[in-house]
């Protein structure tokens, strides 16, 4: 006779629980009621409406996926397939200084209509497959207050300051900026500091994707931190990794994560950085060539690629965005994704070099200039080697200075949707690496990187791990059957291996498949009155 008495609506059995709290794995059951944890022990006698078997498998909480971009896409793909099939129950968003919400267009070019709060409950309302916690990027801040030099004047500041309360009323659970990019990348840190300030006082998060990830990344790592010395916000450095192979020496990341654990050991600051795990990520080909060349259309662009010296002056102009192809590191560059040419997108960029037998920055030009309109130009997609190189990335990231993330957005798997391999792969790609193939991290760790630790930073109530009375977001996997489809050619393939995906208590994967539920909600962060 057990002692637990009540009637659960779920029960999972047998399984080993891997709490997320870092502690060494056990045997439970767990007995699930509503939306909450309920028991959690020996349940034999006990039954229940659904019965898991989960026997020789792992029980986690739902991972919680620390940084993503997936307020573009959240209201065209609610089902969240991508992330869900990985075992993402809930996505931080509007990362890297961008938020969708705040007047930026969506992935099908239209904008929310409504103030932040009636966005977010809209998103309540229409349901969608996971949870999401928001943040207000600084960029979208100055494009809604028109700033786009480094001065600003006194009403600018007014106008992203109060979209910044609106967004901490409404309950957004911080503040980002994308210094490395437009309009931002000219904002002094007066500006930076002076707007956290605001999100300060609602005892908020602030993610930064830095100014630089190069040759000033320590410099960078310091304005991060003199961001969280003045304000007491929750830091976290987004992605913290040291870019293209341009001169700056691998000592430097080892360098700003010592930077950021001092200021934990030693100034009680409380930061984080977050980490992708991978060393390929996606870019945009026009971003490499010059505006010049642009400037006069794309038939006399092209002119200019066909005459010997006009193309030569192009390739030595070609020093912005993926640096590392100005300096002649073609091999980085694995793929290259043309709507007009589709022969070659299944095709690695060095057999396109061994094949034509030309240079490979000619190989590269001569496909830019096939492009029949600058429509189709501006949509050749790149992938390449941006990060440093994989054995760095795999030396790093089980340090505990690190939460997991995967950059990502929600997307189905429509070819050409524009979906990349990043999106459907990141989280599966951590549990299969660094704790199966590698043994690089315990599954405990690991499991507490998605964790309690990001449940903890984001202010997440009652998420990341397996307690009585908290929220039955759960996964429940055989760590052998994870398998990631997505590949460079094919990259809208969803992950396999996750038999259950519990959201708020509602099987949103029950045996391996996708149930419709819209169980996920706002996780909102609201002040205290
Ligand atoms: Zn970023
Ligand atoms: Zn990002």
């Amino acid at each position: 006779m057990a002692f637990y008495q009540k009637k659960p609506d779920i029960i999972i059995r047998n399984g080993t629980i891997v709490d997320g709290t870092g502690k060494l794995p056990y045997y439970a059951d767990i007995a699930i009621i509503g939306d909450k944890i309920d028991y959690i022990g020996n349940l034999k006698g006990v039954s229940a409406p659904l019965e898991i078997d989960a026997h020789h498998k792992y029980v986690t909480p739902g991972f919680i996926d620390s940084h993503t971009h997936a307020d573009r896409t959240i209201f065209k793909y609610p089902e969240c397939q991508n992330a869900i099939r990985q075992g993402v129950t809930t996505q931080i968003m509007g990362n890297c200084g961008r938020t969708f919400l705040l007047r930026e267009p969506a992935a099908d070019g239209t904008y929310p209509e409504g103030s932040m709060a009636e966005v977010l409950d809209r998103l309540d309302e229409a349901g969608a497959s996971m949870n999401s916690a928001w943040l207000c990027g600084h960029n979208t801040l100055r494009q809604m207050a028109n700033c786009y030099t480094t001065e600003y004047t006194e009403e600018q500041f007014e106008i992203m300051a109060s979209f910044l309360r609106e967004a901490m009323e409404a309950g957004f659970i911080g503040f980002s900026t994308g210094l490395e990019f437009v309009p931002g990348v000219v904002s002094r840190p007066e500006e930076v500091e002076r707007l956290a300030m605001i999100a300060g006082e609602y005892d908020a998060n602030y993610s930064s994707h830095m100014r630089d990830e190069g040759y000033y990344v320590l410099e960078a790592v310091n304005e991060f931190l003199n961001v969280i010395r003045k304000t007491g916000l929750r830091g976290t450095v987004s992605h913290l990794n040291i870019k293209y192979d341009n001169g700056v020496p691998n000592e430097y990341l080892f360098k700003g994560m010592q930077m950021l654990k001092d200021a934990r050991e030693i100034e009680h600051l409380n930061v984080y950085a977050d980490m992708l795990p991978n060393c390929f990520a996606p870019g945009n080909a026009m971003a490499m060539l010059p505006a010049w060349l642009r400037a006069e259309g794309w038939d006399k662009a092209k002119e200019i690629l066909a005459d010997p010296v006009g193309r030569e002056k192009v390739k030595n102009d070609l020093d912005r965005y993926w640096r590392f192809l100005a300096y002649g590191q073609w091999d980085r560059l694995l793929y290259v994704t043309t709507h007009y040419m589709p022969e070659i997108n299944t095709v690695p960029f060095k057999e396109l070099v061994e094949r034509s037998g030309k240079e490979p920055a000619d190989v590269f030009l001569d496909i830019m200039m096939a492009a029949p309109n600058l429509d189709l130009a501006n949509k050749v997609n790149l992938q390449g080697v941006v990060f440093g190189e994989q054995i760095l990335v795999d030396s790093v990231i089980s340090d505990p200075i690190y939460m997991w993330q995967t950059d990502s957005d929600l997307y189905d798997e429509t070819p050409g949707n524009g979906g990349r391999r990043h999106d459907f792969m990141s989280m599966s790609q951590f549990i299969i690496r660094y704790v199966r193939e590698l043994g690089a991290i315990s599954i405990q760790d690991a499991v507490k990187k998605v964790g309690m630790i990001p449940a903890q930073h984001f202010m997440l109530e009652g998420r990341g791990v397996l307690e009585v009375g908290k929220f039955a977001d759960i996964n429940v996997f055989d760590i052998n059957a994870l398998k990631i489809n997505s590949t460079f050619s094919e990259p809208c393939k969803y992950s396999d291996g996750m038999d259950y995906v519990i959201v708020n208590g509602t099987p949103v994967i029950a045996k391996g498949e996708y149930t419709g539920a819209k169980a996920g909600r706002v996780l909102r962060h609201l002040p205290k009155k």
